[in-house]
């Protein structure tokens, strides 16, 4: 089965993915373990996402999806993948189209995580860390701490981080709909796309996720 994997931040991508992978026997493939794995091993795409990077420049296309090539010819993605991250646009969408074509091959789905705006908000806006140990994580609605501000485990101080103040997660909102929209409507012209909501329980998601998964894959086995 070879699925690409899409949702807004704040849906649980991450968390599902590894679920889903491990339900489903195929490698998790997401772009930010590619590129700490091409560099660290010091290959030739890797150097050159290395200096980008080291430019503060973003990493073209052409690169991530040789990445992404290399990973996918691996022995342990023959029964397929999960790809997280990957394709971001239409045009590295229509780069691994290209690729799997070349090799026979094609996407049997694209599952699109869904979640209500405001939820994700409140959900990343809500939380509240340690300043002594980031993973004392709370949160003001879902898991307050006894007393306000204060961290159970250790006494410490809670802060939000700047990455989730609500103008932040707006923003970031707001990018994923620019860049993957078009993404989502690409797949949706070639029947791939299966939508679920992510809200629940992280188990009660998966499950969804592969009950709307059965029966795909079979005619590309
Ligand atoms: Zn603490």
């Amino acid at each position: 089965m070879r699925i690409v994997l899409v949702g807004p931040p704040g849906a649980g991508k991450g968390t599902q993915a590894a679920f889903l992978a491990k339900n489903l026997s195929i490698p998790h493939i997401s772009t930010g373990d590619l590129f700490r794995a091409n560099i660290s091993q010091g290959t030739e795409l890797g150097k050159q996402a290395k200096a980008y990077m080291d430019a503060g420049n973003l990493v073209p296309d052409e690169v991530t999806i040789g990445m992404a090539k290399d990973r996918m010819e691996q022995p342990d993605a023959v029964n397929g993948f999960l790809l997280d991250g990957f394709p971001r646009n239409v045009a590295q969408a229509e780069a691994l189209d290209t690729m799997l074509d070349a090799e026979g091959m094609k996407l049997d789905a694209v599952l699109d995580l869904e979640v209500e705006e405001d939820e994700v908000v409140k959900r990343i806006a809500g939380r509240r860390i340690c300043r002594n140990d980031s993973a004392h994580v709370f949160h003001v609605s879902y898991a307050p701490p006894k007393a306000e501000g204060v961290c159970d485990v250790c006494g410490g101080e809670l802060y939000q981080r700047d990455d989730d103040s609500e103008g932040t997660v707006r923003k970031r909102l707001e990018v994923y709909h620019t860049q993957t929209e078009p993404i989502i409507d690409y797949y949706r012209a070639q029947g791939l796309v299966v939508t679920i909501t992510a809200l629940g329980k992280v188990d009660e998601v998966t499950e969804r996720a592969m009950e709307a998964l059965k029966g795909r894959g079979e005619q590309a086995a």
